[in-house]
């Protein structure tokens, strides 16, 4: 049985993956939670899953106070609990930079993490693969298309890799213009096409930064050069990842959008287990009538690095190299957070990127 700590139990993912362990009780125990302000779910998830800790801000800690359970706060004690010593497996779904420290703790505390926060390796990438190497721990990610590069790789050398694809469905705004763009609101921008995700990863799909943020990641990940790293629009999103071997193979992974398939890669990985989630159907057809069904489509197109700026941005400042990722992350967060609070337009997104590399 596989003792699991979920760092941001309550998000989008959070909550996806203890679905997922709620589906396999039988094969893992959660030992820890933790939350950021959304003390409501944490409480249910408390009751069905009985963690032995969680980390919550300090000013909750009277709601927990009559439950026999140990009480982390704060930034450092995030850092506590990703290296609880009887872990096996941290699950990072934290949003945002806060997702570093703990990241960096629980590979010291040589715990295997499956990763979905992308923050950690755009802000300290470098970092985090030397410490994964020397610790010699599991990093394996979450995020679907890292996910589904990370299998095509599967007991393959970096070395015989041309190039990787990363898709990207195009978000709520594919085919606008940048006239288009100055129009849309902050709820056209939550709505994603394929993807149901919590609100920072949604704008930054919608500004495409989400696929920059993805390209500087898979860059640590798989130790690839940039130049090595390149972005498809597909809309449909059931193609995740491309690989381009250098002996004219072309590996791809399919796989329905949810979430919970990768998810449940990474928390059974190595093994690949059974499960019962929506299989993607390309179309059969019937044996008994000669019937057929509907054959599914998949599209491709280049992406409008003109109009959505924000990956175009992102290649620059992964380019530049040095803490340029680190800084155009952080100026990111504080767009978002300004736009989600609307106190900024969609296109002042860009426009505070643009001044943050220069
Ligand atoms: P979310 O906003 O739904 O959830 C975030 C979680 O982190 C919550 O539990 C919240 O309490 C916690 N949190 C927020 N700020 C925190 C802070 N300062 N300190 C500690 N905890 C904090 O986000 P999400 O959509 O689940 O995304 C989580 C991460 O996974 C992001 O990095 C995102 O890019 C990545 N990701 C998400 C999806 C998806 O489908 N949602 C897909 C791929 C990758
Ligand atoms: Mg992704």
């Amino acid at each position: 049985m596989k003792k699991i700590v979920i760092l941001g139990s309550t998000g989008s993912i959070g909550t996806q993956t203890l679905d997922v362990i709620r589906k396999n009780k039988r094969d893992f125990k959660i030992i820890g939670l933790t939350c950021n302000s959304n003390i409501k779910i944490l409480k249910e998830q408390i009751k069905e899953f009985k963690p032995l800790a969680i980390n919550v801000p300090k000013k909750f800690n009277e709601e927990f106070k009559n439950l026999k359970i140990r009480i982390f706060n704060d930034e450092e004690g995030l850092c506590h609990i990703a290296a609880l010593k009887d872990a096996d497996l941290v699950v990072n779904a934290i949003v945002g930079s806060a997702g570093v420290e703990p990241t960096i703790s629980a590979i010291q505390a040589k715990k295997d993490i499956a990763i979905a926060n992308k923050e950690a390796l755009v802000c300290e990438g470098k970092k985090i693969m030397k410490l994964v190497k020397k610790n010699r721990i599991n990093l394996i990610p979450i995020d679907s298309e890292h996910n589904a590069i990370f299998q095509c790789l599967e007991g393959r050398d970096i070395k015989e890799v041309e190039k990787i694809v990363l898709t990207c469905s195009g978000g709520p705004f594919r085919g606008f213009n940048k006239n288009d763009l100055e129009k849309v609101t902050l709820k056209d921008a939550l709505k994603h096409p394929t993807w149901k995700m919590g609100a920072k990863i949604s704008i930054d799909s919608a500004t495409l930064v989400n696929k920059g943020l993805e390209v500087i990641e898979a860059m640590h990940l798989f130790n690839l050069k940039l130049k090595q790293i390149e972005v498809v629009i597909h809309p449909q999103s059931q193609i995740h990842g491309i690989v381009y071997f250098k002996d004219g193979s072309v590996l791809m992974h399919a796989a329905s959008a949810d979430m919970r398939i990768p998810i449940f890669y990474s928390l059974y990985y190595p093994e690949k287990k059974e499960n019962s989630f929506v299989r993607l159907d390309i179309g059969s057809r019937n044996l008994k009538d000669n019937s057929q069904t509907a054959f599914l489509k998949w599209d491709f197109e280049k992406v409008d690095l003109k109009t959505f700026e924000g990956l175009k941005l992102a290649y620059e400042a992964a380019k530049k190299g040095m803490n340029y990722p680190k800084k155009f992350n952080e100026a990111n967060e504080k767009a978002v957070k300004l736009f989600l609070e609307g106190k900024i337009r969609f296109l002042d997104i860009y426009k505070l990127l643009k001044k943050a590399i220069k």
